[in-house]
């Protein structure tokens, strides 16, 4: 019986057993992505096997058909047939069945001894139907998902088995370890919600503006170069417009997507993996089911579901010989909204009866942002892990001569934030090197911004390549001035 399991598998399919025989039926199993959920899955499918009994493993998409089996063969179950439109393993005869929903819908069922649900966040009218029919009421029901919170799966389930987290899993070693750097900050003041998560179309226009993408296609090719990198984009036109700016700027990018064929798609995995293809962009249709070596996420779709969040970075958690850890550039503000995957928990499974609404979480417990670098610190860690930056204390700092000085503007009623003029300096210093400006074109922008001329001591801060914000702040001075220019003559 082929497969040998992990400590943390085994001990998940005892207490299985377990609630069984405590007299559930209905158990959700929680399990992030690299728990090896399929090999527990095949486990049981093989003590199934052993019993001379019958069970229904069930995938949420076709993509998934083929892979189970295969996993399935791999730990030594082979009496398996598969129920999917007129796949060429159909054979009811066989003890497991591999199945697809969308085909479960349209067929009698055969009846077994026990279903797998795989996928379980992905709930679909057939399963409440199926489980509630009497002949079916004392036969197992085993939810796997990596998160089950979708909303009113609790009415179906009566037990939650929590079979690991992500940070024991990276703890571990059987995940990956993950660095978050969060360069631009998208403005979504405008973009409206439904069902709990902004609009595809809102959102599409926001995320897909130029200064957004090319800002996207920078900060990869500063950081993320060398990495086999997933970009998440919006939809459709987003995510192809981000591969088109990739490829424009020299980066071997492809695009890929729902509708992408099955023999494309392995060309594509292909390529992704001989590092022929440096970046593969997606709307999403990547996030379950796949297990590339992936090394760098962009995260360019904003989200407020914490499923589809988890989901995406989970394709970068995986480990592989070489990967330290996985780098995810996040242009889409989620860490700073959601925190990082390491810090959602949920202890029991949604009932529906209240919306149990994404309450904002408390600011203290989410990552900050250095301002330096970008990278995103675990809260309460002052000094950057990543570029060392210490922020000054604030409206203090030290003067030539070495001595502390109060750094406030006579008569101004907050502070000024030497911090942030320092960065806004730095970018400016940048712009106008790369332009050819005249030095003087720095000082008259920073007085602009902030109504005083800049200390003196900051002619020697290096310069910092500017945000997007910054990038529009200059970009909307210019056209003010234009606009002037053009009415006084
Ligand atoms: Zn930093």
């Amino acid at each position: 019986m082929g497969a040998t399991l992990r400590p943390q598998q085994a001990r998940l399919i005892a207490e299985i057993n377990q609630a069984i025989a405590a007299g559930c039926r209905r158990i959700m199993v929680q399990a992030p992505t690299g728990f090896g959920k399929t090999v527990v899955a095949a486990a049981i499918a093989a003590d199934i096997l052993d019993n001379g009994k019958r069970a229904i493993f069930t995938v949420p998409a076709l993509s998934l058909i083929d892979q189970t089996v295969e996993r399935f063969y791999q730990n030594g179950v082979y009496d398996v047939g598969v129920i999917q439109a007129d796949h060429f393993m159909t054979n009811y005869a066989r003890l497991i069945q591999v199945a697809s929903v969308q085909t479960l819908q349209r067929r009698q069922i055969p009846r077994t001894d026990l279903v797998m649900i795989d996928e379980a966040h992905r709930w679909f009218d057939l399963y409440p139907d199926w489980m509630n029919r009497p002949e079916w009421k004392n036969v197992p029901f085993i939810g796997l998902s990596a998160t089950p919170w979708t909303r009113g799966l609790g009415r179906h389930f009566d037990k939650l088995i929590i079979a690991a987290t992500v940070s024991e899993l990276i703890e571990a070693g059987y995940l990956s370890a993950f660095r978050v750097f969060a360069p631009s900050s998208p403005d979504l003041s405008k973009v409206r919600s439904v069902g709990g998560d902004y609009r595809d179309d809102d959102l599409s226009k926001v995320m897909d503006q130029s200064g957004l993408v090319a800002d996207v296609v920078d900060t990869w090719i500063e950081r993320g170069k060398g990495r086999p990198t997933l970009c998440f984009g919006v939809d459709r036109a987003h995510a192809k417009n981000l591969q088109q700016k990739f490829t424009a700027a020299g980066v071997r990018a492809e695009y890929i997507d729902a509708y992408t064929e099955a023999n494309d798609r392995a060309a594509i995995a292909r390529r992704f993996h001989s590092g022929e293809t440096e970046v593969v962009c997606n709307v999403g249709c990547l996030t379950t089911g796949v297990d590339w070596d992936v090394r760098c996420i962009i995260l360019a779709r904003p989200s407020k579901s914490e499923m589809l969040f988890i989901q995406m970075i989970g394709r970068g958690l995986r480990t592989a010989d070489g990967k330290d850890d996985c780098l995810i550039l996040d242009h889409s503000d989620n860490h700073l909204r959601l925190g990082f995957v390491t810090d959602i928990h949920h202890d029991k499974l949604d009932d529906g009866r209240e919306r149990q609404k994404a309450e904002p979480k408390a600011k203290e417990a989410l990552p900050k942002k250095c301002p330096k670098c970008a990278f995103l610190k675990p809260p309460k860690t002052p000094i950057c892990s990543a570029c060392g930056f210490k922020p000054e204390v604030k409206s203090k700092i030290q003067n030539k001569a070495g001595e502390l000085v109060e750094f406030a503007a006579r008569g101004a009623r907050k502070p000024i934030d030497r911090g942030e003029q320092a960065i806004f300096y730095a970018e400016l210093k940048h712009f106008a090197t790369m332009r050819e400006f005249k030095s003087g074109w720095i000082a008259h922008k920073f007085k602009d911004k902030f109504g005083t001329w800049p200390p003196h001591d900051f002619e020697r801060l290096p310069p910092a390549k500017p945000t997007v914000t910054t990038l529009n702040w200059i970009r909307s001075r210019q056209i003010a001035w234009a606009k002037a220019r053009g009415a006084a003559q």
